[in-house]
């Protein structure tokens, strides 16, 4: 058994959480090499005392300063490290070999393209990456010789119902389709009329996940699926008429396989993040998770509904993004951390997110993103439009 070494990126996150609880079940099979976050530099500390990485890194540079007078005098290995360069850093250190790539929102693009092109074996959680630059992310993938191994649910789900060699061809491998579960969030049943007025805690109050507010308020909106449709996509290499979202408000099965002879896989599995950690950081091995044993029969029934694209016009921006292509998705995925950010600001209302997005796919011409520069143009661009539509400051 190899003795892994793990990069956490986003270590004082929910996912970090997750994953750092799935790493210490298993002192035998892991090492924590790095813990990087953005300014959380007291949580930052406990975890470094906690695991003793070589490296832990903040974004802000004032919080770098804190948590390396917080370590000093500690007798840690730990190097603390600056700025982006510091993230892109512990991405990529000679001496790990699998990274967490659990930084929220575009922010975390650059450390987990830095990973990709140094050839790790990256558990991705951080889809906006994948959704702004899949092309330039598959690519350096390709070129580093990078292991990607999903983690969000759906996408562990769906890895783990295809073929064991599956080469990105799905017409090849007699895949029909891809179905993509989704619980619905919060506001599944809430009268339209309502939505306007829905405060930010109830839109983070997920029914069956406890998340990071972005996501949660992406699961609100529906957009995280239409995030996940792209990220699907880009990992699976399936057209979008070839991906189907269900509601399924229960989330135990986490998403399916349809083959071309009629058969269906699915997997399924509590709404635990440390599932799909587990089983891409032990692949393809198995390791206990900490999650307690499905009862099927306690669960009870399962059940599926189609989604209602009035309540949720994120999923039909989400598909309009994907079909136009080049920087559309950049494009809307900015325009929504901007809108989503300004809600949980309490600066806008919910039901200003989707429209904003709207707007922006509109203003913003979409063009070729072939390059780590094209992509970041379009999400400047369409941040400032975002901003500025939404009367927002700079
Ligand atoms: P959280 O908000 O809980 O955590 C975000 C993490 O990112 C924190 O560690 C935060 O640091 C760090 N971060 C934010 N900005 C920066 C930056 N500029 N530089 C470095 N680090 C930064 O988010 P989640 O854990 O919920 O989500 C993380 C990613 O995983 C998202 O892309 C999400 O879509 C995806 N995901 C999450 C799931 C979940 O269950 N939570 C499920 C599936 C996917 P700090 O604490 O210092 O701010
Ligand atoms: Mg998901």
């Amino acid at each position: 058994m190899k003795m892994r070494t793990v990069s956490v990126l986003g270590a004082t996150g929910s996912i970090g959480d997750s994953a750092l609880d799935v790493i210490a079940r298993h002192p035998d099979r892991f090492r924590v090499a790095a813990l990087t976050a953005h300014r959380q530099w007291q949580k930052l500390a406990e975890l470094c005392i906690r695991h003793r990485p070589e490296v832990a890194a903040l974004t802000d540079p004032a919080a770098a300063r804190e948590l390396e007078r917080a370590l000093s005098g500690k007798r840690l290995p730990t190097r603390v490290l600056a700025g982006d360069e510091g993230q892109a850093e512990a991405a990529s250190l000679a001496a790990t070999d699998t990274v967490v790539a659990a930084i929220v929102g575009a922010a975390g693009l650059r450390s987990t393209l830095a990973a990709a092109l140094a050839g790790k074996r990256i558990l991705l959680a951080n889809k906006e990456a994948l959704v702004i630059g899949g092309a330039v992310f598959m690519a350096a993938a390709a070129k580093g010789g990078a292991t990607l191994l999903p983690i969000d649910s759906e996408h562990n789900a769906i890895f783990q119902c295809l073929p064991a060699r599956y080469a990105g061809d799905p017409t090849a491998s007699g895949i029909r389709r891809i179905l993509l579960t989704a619980s619905g969030g919060p506001f599944r049943k809430r009268p339209i009329a309502e939505l306007p007025s829905v405060s930010v805690d109830e839109a983070c109050a997920h029914p069956n996940w406890v998340m990071g507010r972005k996501i949660s308020v992406d699961s609100a909106t529906m957009m995280n699926k239409g995030l996940e449709m792209i990220e699907a996509h880009w990992l699976f290499g399936v057209p979008r008429e070839s991906i189907e979202i269900v509601i399924h408000p229960e989330s135990v099965i986490h998403s399916l396989v349809e083959y071309v002879d009629g058969s269906v896989l699915a997997q399924l599995g509590h709404p635990d993040m440390r599932t799909p950690i587990a089983q891409a950081l032990a692949f393809p091995e198995r390791i206990d998770a900490g999650v307690p044993a499905l009862e099927l029969v306690r669960r009870g029934a399962l059940t599926f509904e189609a989604p209602d694209h009035e309540r949720f016009p994120s999923l039909d921006l989400a598909h309009r993004a994907l079909g136009a292509g080049g920087t559309a998705p950049a494009v809307l995925n900015a325009a929504n951390e901007v809108a989503v950010a300004a809600f949980l600001d309490r600066r806008i209302r919910f039901t200003d997110i989707a429209p904003t997005c709207a707007e922006s796919l509109e203003r913003v011409a979409a063009r070729a993103a072939t390059t780590l520069e094209d992509a970041l143009a379009a999400d400047a661009e369409a941040r400032s439009v975002a901003r500025s539509w939404l009367k927002l400051a700079a």
